[in-house]
C-alpha cells in the first residue's frame, strides 16, 4: 500500500490515461453500460474534474504527463476503468472468525442447527463483548484494508454483534476511528442493534425492542455514530411489527433506513421497507410478488447479495431478473461476515450475480457501483459525473464484460478514494 504520507503530498491531482475502456455505470437499467475508448480521468481537489477521449485530453491536464515520473500520472494502458466500487452491505467488524462452523457446514450440519447450539450469531456476541474497542480496531483495520484490493472505495460496517447498549456503541466507535484514516476505503456506519434477540433476553423479546428503542437509538443518534439503522426481520430474527417500531423510531432520530428482508421466510420486510421510505431492502432471496411490486414502485433499493446464497449452500437465490424486469433499482454487495459470506470480493459477486440471479453484466456493474451509492442514499459517490467524488476503480483487463466472463481473474491495479491512492498493483 502506498504510505499515506506519500499519497497525501502528491494526490490532490491524479490523471489515469491511456484506458482501453472508461465504463460509466449509471443510467437505465435496461441501457447497455456506456463506455468510452481510449480514456483519460483527471481527478483534482478529491473529485472528478473531466474524463473523456485521451484525443481531448485538457492541457491542463497533459501537463502531468510532461515528466514521465510524475506520481501523479498513472499509465492504465490496457485496463478498464469504473466509479470506484461501492460494498454498500457488510458486518465488518467482529472479533474471531468462524472456520470451524463453516467447516461443520461442508460435513452436513445446518446455519440453523449451529445457530440453535448458541453458535453463529451468537458465537460472535459472546465474542465480541470480550473484546475492547482497541482491539476491534486492530481487528477489522486490516479487514477493511482488503477491500481496497478489491477495488472498493466505500464499505457500508453495520454494528450488530454486541447486543448491549456498550457494546453496541463500542462497536459504532470502532468503525468511527476507522473512518478517520483516509488511507482506507469511505465507511458508511449503520447501527444493527436488531441483528438478534441476545440470549438474556430469550424470555422477554419485548423488553430488548424496548432497549434498542429507549437506550441504544439515542445514544447512537446523539453522539452522531451511524447514518443508518438497520433491522434484521425474518423467522428466528424479528417479527415484522418489531421492525417497524425500531425503524420508526430510528426514522424520528434522523436516521436513514435499511432492513435485511425476505432471507429466509417472506415477512414483508420488502413493502414495510418501501413504506418508510428506507433506502433499502437486502437478502430478498424469498420475496414475494407482492414484495418485488412494492420495492418496484419505490426508491427502496433492492440489495442482492448473491455471495450468502453461495456461502449457505441454500440452493436459492434472490429473483434478481425479476426484480430487475420489474422495475427495482439494484444493489450487489459482498455481505462481507463472519458466518454467512466471509470475503471482501465485491468483483466476484458480478459474475454471481450474472449466473445464479439472472442479471446482465450491466445490471451487475450498476449493482456495485451506482446501485450501491444510492442504498447508501450517496448520489455523489459511484459517478464519474465532473464534480462528483473522484472515486475510481482500474482492473486489468480490456472490456467491461471481463468482469463476469473471465471470472474471478480480472485484477485491481488502481484503487482510488477521492483522489487519493488507497491500493496499487506494485508491479505496474
Ligand atoms: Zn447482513
Amino acid at each position: 500500500m502506498t504510505p499515506p504520507e506519500e499519497s497525501a503530498a502528491r494526490d490532490d491531482e491524479m490523471l489515469v490515461h491511456g484506458l482501453a475502456q472508461l465504463v460509466d455505470s449509471r443510467g437505465d437499467v435496461s441501457d447497455p453500460l456506456a463506455t468510452v475508448g481510449d480514456a483519460y480521468v483527471w481527478i483534482r481537489n478529491g473529485r472528478f474534474a473531466a474524463t473523456g477521449r485521451m484525443r481531448d485530453l485538457p492541457p491542463e491536464a497533459a501537463r502531468l504527463l510532461d515528466d514521465p515520473d510524475d506520481p501523479r500520472a498513472f499509465d492504465a494502458s490496457g485496463c478498464i476503468a469504473l466509479p470506484g466500487l461501492v460494498d454498500s452491505h457488510t458486518h465488518a467488524v467482529f472479533g474471531a472468525t468462524r472456520a470451524h462452523e463453516f467447516e461443520r457446514r461442508l460435513s452436513g450440519a445446518t446455519y440453523g442447527e449451529i445457530a440453535a447450539e448458541g453458535g453463529g450469531i451468537l458465537f460472535s456476541v459472546r465474542d465480541l463483548r470480550s473484546r475492547d474497542e482497541d482491539e476491534l480496531v486492530a481487528l477489522t483495520h486490516p479487514r477493511i484494508a482488503e477491500f481496497a484490493r478489491f477495488g472498493v472505495t466505500t464499505v457500508e460496517v453495520k454494528s450488530g454483534y454486541g447486543l448491549t447498549a456498550a457494546d453496541e456503541l463500542k462497536s459504532l466507535r470502532a468503525i468511527r476511528r476507522l473512518a478517520e484514516d483516509p488511507g482506507l476505503p469511505r465507511l458508511v456506519p449503520t447501527f444493527l442493534g436488531a441483528h438478534a434477540i441476545p440470549p438474556e433476553f430469550a424470555s422477554d423479546r419485548a423488553a430488548y425492542v424496548r432497549l434498542v428503542i429507549d437506550e441504544m437509538l439515542p445514544a447512537v443518534a446523539t453522539d452522531g455514530l451511524a447514518d443508518f439503522c438497520d433491522v434484521f426481520c425474518d423467522e428466528g430474527a424479528f417479527r415484522l411489527d418489531e421492525a417497524e417500531e425500531i425503524l420508526t423510531a430510528a426514522a424520528r432520530w434522523g436516521l436513514g433506513l435499511k432492513i435485511h428482508a425476505e432471507e429466509f421466510q417472506p415477512l414483508g420486510g420488502a413493502a414495510l421497507a418501501a413504506r418508510l421510505g428506507a433506502a433499502s431492502a437486502d437478502h430478498l432471496i424469498a420475496i414475494d410478488p407482492a414484495g418485488i411490486a412494492a420495492l418496484a414502485a419505490s426508491s427502496t433499493v433492492a440489495t442482492l447479495l448473491p455471495g450468502t446464497s453461495l456461502f449457505l449452500k441454500l440452493g436459492r437465490h434472490a429473483p434478481g431478473r425479476a426484480l430487475a424486469d420489474a422495475g427495482a433499482t439494484l444493489a450487489v454487495a459482498t455481505d462481507f461476515n463472519p458466518g454467512s459470506s466471509m470475503t471482501q470480493n465485491l468483483p466476484l459477486m458480478v459474475p454471481l450475480a450474472c449466473l445464479n440471479l439472472g442479471l446482465t453484466i450491466a445490471e451487475a456493474v450498476r449493482g456495485v457501483t451506482h446501485g450501491g451509492a444510492l442504498a447508501l442514499a450517496r448520489p455523489d459517490l459511484g459517478s464519474l459525473e465532473p464534480g462528483s467524488s473522484g472515486d475510481l476503480t482500474v482492473f486489468d483487463a480490456g472490456d467491461v464484460r471481463d468482469l463476469a466472463y473471465h471470472y474471478g481473474v480480472p485484477r485491481v491495479v488502481l484503487t482510488v478514494r477521492a483522489g487519493r491512492r488507497i491500493w496499487h498493483d506494485a508491479s505496474r
